[in-house]
């Protein structure tokens, strides 16, 4: 295999003679054939080829190639943003009376979907405390578990995920175990070499890295063995809304297969073509942001440490912080550009920080090329209560910084003044 650098310049498109160089942009909703036959091969999946771009189209197609080349799955699904991703994700294997045993340490809008929405569907979300010993997440699990979900470093709240410890109850129960690798990417940390079966991203962040199209990607692991367990009993009888097919039956490509065929078919929550193109030329510098993100937050997490008015860093790359050990060993060549850290003051000083930013926006997006700052507790997280706040780890002044890869000295240097300026 190519190297991982390599892969997120070449891997996903391979031009014959004469074809465009860069992938291009197909903008076309469907596809011409001479034959009637054609088209049915393509049907029975006999064939393959596109024929309606809510299923499959080349300029998505190679940026799910792309992906699938660098976290080693089989299948991979470019979706139209990240809560799709995850959305069509859990449904591939959900249904109402099923359960997800979830970490509280996930982005808001997940939490959300999880707490909220999913259970107006019949599906249950037990939450974990992603430090609690394996024992008592493992007794969350019970026979119409389906799926356990955490992300690798969690947004806000940058815990590391123990892949280990889950990965372990996910294996001795025969439960997919499913990983939000959003805030990582595969170049500093490839989950499926950890024991996730299936991965999700969030491409709007460092995948794009530009804060230009808006996407998600879902990547089956192909190694999870759905005839192995009678939990998955949807792939493992015909589906008769596709030709009796028994998705189990494909192997390594079951769960990507169903995805599409049957979750994109009937959701229809695709990535646009255009949306493929500006996620696929930003991720050819990918590997050389990720490391610049994660030198620079580094840097700014260490003098943040020393700083008189915060009050703490959560950044894994410090060697105090409780998920430095995690992180030495899943993601030892950077921990990303995501820290949070708390004023001295409270919510109120912590906003009057941001207001003196200048270089620094307020935004509310994270892991662009751009610095950027939020304050969760009034913001992305204002639909949970004060009780839910403080179970996720949110305290009221916890500044989210999403470090950018400008010239680390400027980020210091308006960082610096902000706070002396409060
Ligand atoms: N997962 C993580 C870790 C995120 O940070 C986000 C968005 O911030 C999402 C998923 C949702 O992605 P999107 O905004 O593309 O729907």
């Amino acid at each position: 295999m190519k190297k991982l650098d390599t892969l997120c310049v070449q891997a996903g498109y391979t031009p014959k003679s004469g074809d465009p160089r860069v992938v291009p942009i197909v903008q076309s909703t469907t596809f011409y054939y001479e034959k009637a036959s054609e088209l049915a091969d393509l049907f029975d999946l006999k064939a393959d080829g596109y024929f309606y771009t809510r299923l499959a189209n080349p300029t998505v197609d190679a940026l799910e190639k792309k992906l699938c080349a660098l976290d080693g799955g089989t299948v991979a699904i470019a979706t139209a943003s990240g809560m799709s991703a995850t959305l069509l994700a859990i449904l591939n294997v959900c249904g109402a009376g099923d359960n997800v045993v979830a970490s509280r340490a996930i982005y808001g809008g997940s939490y959300n979907l999880f707490s909220v929405t999913l259970p107006k569907y019949g599906i249950e979300c037990r939450f974990f405390d992603p430090d609690d010993t394996k024992e008592n997440i493992e007794k969350l699990v019970d026979d119409k578990t389906r799926v356990i979900f955490a992300e690798t470093i969690a947004n806000p709240t940058i815990v590391v995920l123990d892949f280990d410890k889950l990965a372990d109850i996910a294996k001795r129960n025969k439960v997919l175990f499913m990983v939000d690798n959003t805030l990582v990417t595969p170049v500093l940390c490839r989950p499926l070499d950890f024991g996730a079966n299936v991965v999700i991203y969030s491409s709007s962040k460092y995948l794009d890295g530009h804060a230009v199209a808006l996407g998600g990607v879902i990547v089956d692991g192909g190694n999870f063995d759905f005839s192995a367990t009678d939990r998955y009993q949807e792939f493992l009888v015909p589906d008769e809304s596709y030709h009796g097919l028994v998705y189990s039956s494909l192997g390594k490509t079951a769960f990507g297969v169903k995805c599409r065929v049957q979750m994109m078919r009937d959701l229809g929550a695709i990535m646009s073509p255009e949306n493929a193109f500006l996620t696929n030329l930003g991720m050819e510098t990918l590997a050389l942001r990720m490391e610049r993100h994660s030198e620079n937050a580094r840097k700014v997490a260490e003098f943040l440490e020393k700083h008189p008015k915060v009050e703490w860093v959560k950044h894994a790359s410090l060697e105090n912080n409780p998920y430095h050990g995690l992180a030495m060993r899943y993601m030892p060549k950077g921990q990303g550009g995501m820290m949070s850290f708390g004023v001295a003051g409270g919510s109120k000083k912590a906003a009057e920080f941001m207001e003196k930013l200048e270089m620094i926006a307020i935004v509310t997006h994270v892991a662009d090329s751009r610095s950027c700052v939020l304050h969760p507790a009034s913001t992305t997280h204002r639909q949970l209560s004060s009780a839910d706040l403080e179970a996720i780890g949110i305290k009221d002044n916890l500044i989210r910084l999403s470090v950018g890869i400008e010239n680390v000295d400027d980020i210091i240097a308006d960082i610096e003044q902000a706070l002396a300026s409060i």
